[in-house]
């Protein structure tokens, strides 16, 4: 039997030959690739601008520094994410600060996000980062209202959910990443998230200066537009006008991106019909403690579902070589934020019950019909 992990990426030829073009070609970066990539990756989260960068911690990073988070400021974020939508934070000076989670469908709590603006001076927050968690669309119309009522910046952690919507208050579908309610969204493109690039990130945003600011950023800090620089010596001449990084992507990666965003569609669609056999074999089963409700606009990251005897269960599924994970261990109860911010145990209880009892189930496009069947006989077995 071999081994069934919770996520994996899919490699076609196409993906294969898409790279082998550019290995073939004079760009290995900074080349025509990157521009296709963000053209391609705008259009199908229906965003006006793209910016693809290394990862989606550095998209993170140069969010929080190109939306003005400043030292001392405040920020704040869910503890059931991965570390990185915390750190962006951490890395411009910011402190964070973790509301707990609706136990209902594990996003970030808006009535905490809104207790710890209203209770503070205007200013004490500069960003609020709500997670599409697991692939559920988080309600970034309400969130953006609360943004601007107490003057935050809205960065939406989109790893989990490209081709993921929301409805708003007026019935229009809202697509994860697609720049109409937050400031700016990120992505990310690690083999185990939607599409696989290896390693990669994209910032999505409707505004034009973001655009440009963040490209610059992206290179050093170098501008990016000819005109927009205070001096021209000559054809050799560059200008850099502010403190930046090199979190470029390469045309490798972009290429194999590219490729992959032409089969995601579909994967969105494998991912559904595997979270529906999911949810109608865990449903009502008395091992299961809370089982979220399946939504039409989940991008279906992972399937998460919280069990009893959760310890007992992964390790049986481990012996059957199922790989199934937990996502996440409360990042307030992680050594560093312990230490950074004095969190400690007790402080957010419905983030720590949940991960009590979590466990992400295999999911991904390439799992068939016979393994998914598996799993759910290894589940039951498991309870007896
Ligand atoms: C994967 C992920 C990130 C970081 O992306 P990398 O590309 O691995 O740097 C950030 N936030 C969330 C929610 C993620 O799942």
């Amino acid at each position: 039997m071999k081994k069934i992990p919770y996520g994996r990426h899919t490699i076609t030829e196409q993906d294969i030959e898409a790279v082998v073009h550019v290995l073939r070609s004079d760009t290995l970066t900074q080349g025509p690739c990157i521009a296709a990539f963000e053209a391609a990756f705008a259009d199908y989260v229906g965003a006006p601008y793209a910016v693809a960068v290394t990862n989606g911690t550095a998209a993170l990073h140069l969010c929080a520094l190109a939306l003005g988070v400043q030292p001392g400021q405040k920020v704040i974020t869910t503890p059931i994410t991965f570390a990185a939508t915390a750190n962006c934070a951490r890395f411009v000076g910011a402190e964070v600060v973790f509301a707990d989670i609706d136990p209902e469908t594990y996003l970030l709590d808006i009535t905490q996000v809104e207790t710890l603006l209203a209770t503070a001076p205007k200013g004490t927050y500069a960003a609020i980062i709500p997670v599409d968690f697991a692939g559920r669309a988080v309600d970034l119309e309400a969130y953006r209202q609360l943004a601007d009522a107490y003057g935050c910046r809205l960065i939406e952690d989109a790893c989990h959910a490209p081709g993921g919507f929301f409805t708003d208050a007026a019935g229009q579908r809202q697509g994860c990443g697609n720049g109409q309610f937050a400031d700016a969204s990120v992505f990310s493109f690690h083999p185990v998230k939607h599409i696989a690039a290896g390693e990669g990130g994209m910032i999505t945003t409707a505004s034009r200066a973001l655009y440009e600011h963040l490209r610059n950023l992206r290179t050093h800090g170098i501008q990016q537009i000819p005109e927009k620089r205070e001096q021209n010596h000559g054809v050799w001449y560059y200008e850099m006008q502010m403190l930046g990084y090199n979190y470029r992507m390469t045309d490798i990666q972009a290429a194999l991106g590219t490729s992959q965003l032409t089969r995601a569609g579909q994967g969105l669609q494998r991912r559904h019909a595997l979270a529906r056999t999911y949810q109608e074999a865990l449903a009502g089963q008395a091992f299961i403690t809370h089982l979220p409700s399946y939504s039409e606009g989940h991008a279906y990251h992972l399937f998460v579902a919280e069990f009893k005897n959760r310890d007992g269960l992964i390790m049986h599924l481990r012996e059957k070589g199922i790989f199934a994970q937990v996502h996440y261990i409360p990042l307030h109860l992680m050594p560093y934020f312990r230490d950074q911010g004095g969190w400690k145990a007790g402080d957010l209880p419905c983030a720590e019950a949940y991960y009590r009892g979590c466990l992400s189930l295999p999911l991904y496009p390439a799992l068939s019909d016979t393994e998914q069947q598996y799993v759910i006989k290894s589940v039951f077995d498991f309870y007896g």
